[in-house]
């Protein structure tokens, strides 16, 4: 729905370059050497040493073209932004081949080789989701709700310790991986690939589907708001069970987003179409012209900004953009208003 950068308040550029300083470390004293586990450079060298005793050219070459130039790829493929990441995917799979780190290779499903295994344990996601520093990161997006659907929260939390008195943070949270670690097991930890999201969308939902930045929203790439917008289905409506919900192209886009993560059959929740009713109520009420039809009435109700103000106020409606994953269904709650002509698009 929303572009996380809109609602984090610090530079996730420098969050990311931060981040791989903290998967690299720092040289031992030798000036050299990394330490072999600690370090993620350090266990890349390791295990480039024991490909090379196989010995396993390809498997050598990989490693390699993570190191040379001063790790110049490595980094790339920590920090890169979801654009940067699908260009060296391409790449590096123009040099070494899909099937070198994924088999059953389909739409919905695919797993790692034997060496894409190996490839998961060197860069180690499991290790990263250990670290305070993985629960500060998500800390600073700010988010309340899951950003692929704006249903879900998405909360970290703060526990105190009982044995050392120390407050702890939680990530009550998933990471997914926009682009499948089954696909390109070298993107485990990349800082744009690790989206903060809800169980639903990523456990029952997104699960190995072949994600691109093309066909599907990376909210470190791209807004859905930039592209649809959610309507009502129909402007009469006599009860709650006459909601539906619809969607148009604002502008061209794959609409593969929304339906992977089910946005419309998840939207008519009883209690999602009970809200949105009542918000539809309040409009009707207020009108005044009868012989007019419904739309109609709508569209001219609110003469004064002030009375507009209170009522998306009191239906939790975002007016700014950068508010939409403040409010569960933010984005559903805001093209409404824009539909029935409360709210002007800003
Ligand atoms: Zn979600």
């Amino acid at each position: 729905m929303i572009k996380i950068d809109d609602h984090a308040q610090t530079d996730l550029d420098q969050l990311a370059n931060d981040h791989y300083n903290r998967l690299i470390g720092t040289l031992l004293l030798d000036g050299v050497n990394y330490h072999s586990t600690q370090s993620l450079i350090g266990r890349i060298r390791r295990q480039r040493d024991i490909d090379a005793a196989i010995p396993d050219q390809t498997r050598v070459d990989f490693w390699d073209y993570l190191l040379d130039n001063s790790f110049t790829k490595l980094k790339q493929i920590i920090t890169g932004r979801p654009s940067v990441l699908r260009a060296l995917i391409k790449e590096i799979e123009n040099k070494f081949g899909a099937a070198f780190f994924s088999i059953n290779l389909n739409y919905n499903k695919a797993s790692v080789t034997p060496f894409g295994e190996i490839i998961k344990t060197v860069f180690n996601y499991n290790l990263y989701r250990s670290t305070s520093a993985c629960r500060d990161n998500c800390d600073q997006f700010r988010l309340s709700y899951c950003p692929y659907c704006n249903e879900q929260t998405t909360q970290i939390i703060t526990l105190i310790n009982g044995l050392t008195g120390l407050n702890e943070k939680r990530a009550l949270l998933q990471l997914d991986h926009f682009y499948p670690q089954s696909r390109h097991p070298y993107l485990s930890v990349s800082f744009f690939n690790m989206i903060p999201g809800c169980t639903p969308c990523n456990t029952h939902l997104k699960q190995e589907k072949n994600f691109d930045i093309l066909t599907h929203f990376n909210p470190f790439d791209k807004r859905l708001d930039d592209y649809f917008a959610f309507e009502l289905g129909s402007v009469l409506l006599q009860s709650e069970d006459d909601v539906q919900f619809s969607y148009v192209n604002k502008s061209v886009f794959p609409n593969n987003s929304i339906v992977d993560f089910k946005i419309i059959n998840r939207y008519v929740h009883r209690s999602h179409k009970r809200m949105i009713f009542n918000f539809f109520q309040t409009f009707k009420n207020h009108s005044s012209k009868v012989n007019r039809s419904l739309a109609a009435q709508i569209k001219g109700l609110f003469t004064t900004d002030s009375k507009k103000i209170l009522l998306l106020d009191m239906y939790n409606v975002p007016t700014k953009r950068n508010e939409i994953n403040d409010v569960q269904l933010g984005k559903l709650k805001r093209d409404i208003a824009i539909q029935l002509g409360v709210l002007k698009k800003i």
